[in-house]
Parts: structure tokens; sequence; C-alpha cells
């Protein structure tokens, strides 16, 4: 049972941890897409992603994922990873050499065509097409903040790409990695059964999903479209293409905008 998490894969990736050390787990897991966590709260991993579609994918070597605990790269015998805002102000951040010394030992066992991404409000709006692009490369490097996030320097000196989930705070970036990485790992060959289901859904061409019903088709007195149930597929692919474009329409005029201006 002691190398459960190892046949799972996953990996605590530690200050002392050699690179060959890496090397050396299940030869099968080398060719997987490799997630990097470097985050205070590895326990927090993987998490949702161990459940559903993602936790079967990760079982079966699809991806990979190595946790990078910050606190253990941490300075003295509090192992201390933080500090008062230079300038003052309230809270903390976290040092850059200690988040450097994180950074060096995860990115000495990544791919080199593996982005290394720092989650925070600050950062480009997470989309689609981002998952998308993450999908087609090896894998990435995700660093989750803590108290008021990461020293400056540090995001410089290694040109980190800074990502936000929304326009909102969180306390941390656990949940936004979890976020990114599931919108990633959807997209991995053989992680969803139905390969069509990626290709259909919201934002796959630039529009929101057209409503979906099931069985009854009567149901308390609401029904499903009729075109639905006439076995037509041209007219039904054209009554969804209808349905998606009215309601991109109405709630998202900017991706509507986007579709209309786009390839012309
Ligand atoms: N003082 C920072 C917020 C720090 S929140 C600011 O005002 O920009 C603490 C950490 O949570 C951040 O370092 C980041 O990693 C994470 N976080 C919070 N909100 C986020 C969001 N919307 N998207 C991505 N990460 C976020």
């Amino acid at each position: 049972m002691s190398n459960t998490p190892k046949s799972h894969g996953r990996k605590t990736i530690r200050p002392t941890l050699k690179p060959r050390d890496l090397m050396e787990q299940a030869p099968e897991l080398a060719r997987a897409w490799r997630a990097q966590v470097i985050t205070l709260f590895p326990e927090a991993f993987p998490g949702i992603l161990g459940l559903s579609l993602t936790g079967k994918a990760l079982k079966e070597g699809r991806w990979q994922l190595q946790t990078v605990p910050l606190r253990e790269f941490g300075e003295g015998k509090h192992r201390n990873v933080d500090d008062t805002p230079t300038g003052g102000g309230a809270g903390m951040v976290l040092r850059p050499d200690v988040m450097a010394a994180a950074i060096e030992t995860a990115r000495a066992t990544q791919h080199r065509a593996a982005p290394l991404i720092y989650l925070s409000p600050r950062g480009r709006p997470f989309t689609q097409g981002m998952a998308r692009d993450l999908a087609q490369r090896p894998g990435a490097t995700l660093i989750c903040g803590r108290f008021e996030g990461l020293d400056q320097r540090v995001i410089e000196q290694f040109n980190i790409t800074e990502v936000s989930m929304g326009d909102y705070v969180l306390t941390g970036g656990e949940l936004p990695a979890q976020v990114m990485l599931d919108a990633t790992v959807r997209l991995l060959p053989g992680v969803l059964g139905n390969a069509e289901s990626t290709e259909e859904e919201s934002f796959s061409d630039g529009l929101l999903e057209h409503p979906q019903y099931t069985r009854p088709s009567d149901w308390h007195g609401r029904k499903v479209p009729d075109v639905l149930l006439s076995g037509n597929h041209g007219e039904i692919a054209k009554w969804r293409r209808q349905q998606a474009e009215a309601l991109t329409q109405e709630r998202r005029p900017d991706l509507w905008e986007a579709f209309k201006n786009r390839d012309t």
C-alpha cells in the first residue's frame, strides 16, 4: 500500500529529492501530461481531481501530479516562507528566495516546453483556448499564492505567466489550480469517453452550448422541443446552432462580437 500514491501518478517533490528519483518513477508516466503544483497545502491535491474522469485518468497514468510543498523550502527552524510587505501594509508576502528554490527544484524534472504559471487575480483571464493550448504541451508548473501573494521579483526573474480565474479574490491559488487542471486534463486524449463531447460544448467554437434535454419528454407539462424527437439530424443540428447563437448573443455580447468577427 505504501506506494499507492506513486502507482496513481502522484508524487511529492521535496528539497532533498534528486531529479534521478523522479526519473525512476514508472516509465509509462514519463510520457504522461505532467502537472506540478507548488503549494503550502499539498494535502489539498489531488482533491476533486482525484474523482470521476480526472481521477480515473490520473490512475490510468494519462496525466501525473507532482506536488511541491513550499513549506519544506522555508528558511530556518520554523521554515519561514513569508515576510511583511516592504513599505508597510497588511498581510504577508511570499519570499522570493524560498519560492525560487521550490521553482528550481520543480523545473529540474519538468519538460522545458511546460509553462510556468502563477495563479493570480492580476493575470490574464483563463479561457477554454488556454486550456486547449495547455493540453497540447507536455505539462505545466503551477504556483499557488497565499496571503498577499508573491514578491514581484521572483515573477520577473523566472518570467512567470500570471493567469486569473476571475475577477474576485480567493484566499489561495489551490482552487484556481484545480480548476485549470480540470479544464486541461479533460481535453487530453482518452480522458473523456465520448470524443465528440468536447467538440460541441460551450466555447469550443466560440459559442455557448445549446440547451440539453433528456427523458421524460413531457415533465410537468414541459415538453422537449419537437424537433429533437423528429429523428431528423440535419434539422436538429440546425436548431441547436440557432439556439447556441441566440443564447450567446443574449447572454454574452462579448463572445458574440468575437464570434461574428472571427476569420473575416
Ligand atoms: N493581494 C493579492 C491577492 C492575494 S490572494 C491581490 O490583491 O492581487 C492570495 C492568493 O490567492 C494569490 O496569490 C493567488 O495565488 C490566489 N488567488 C486569489 N484570487 C485569485 C484569482 N481570482 N485567480 C487566481 N488566483 C487567485
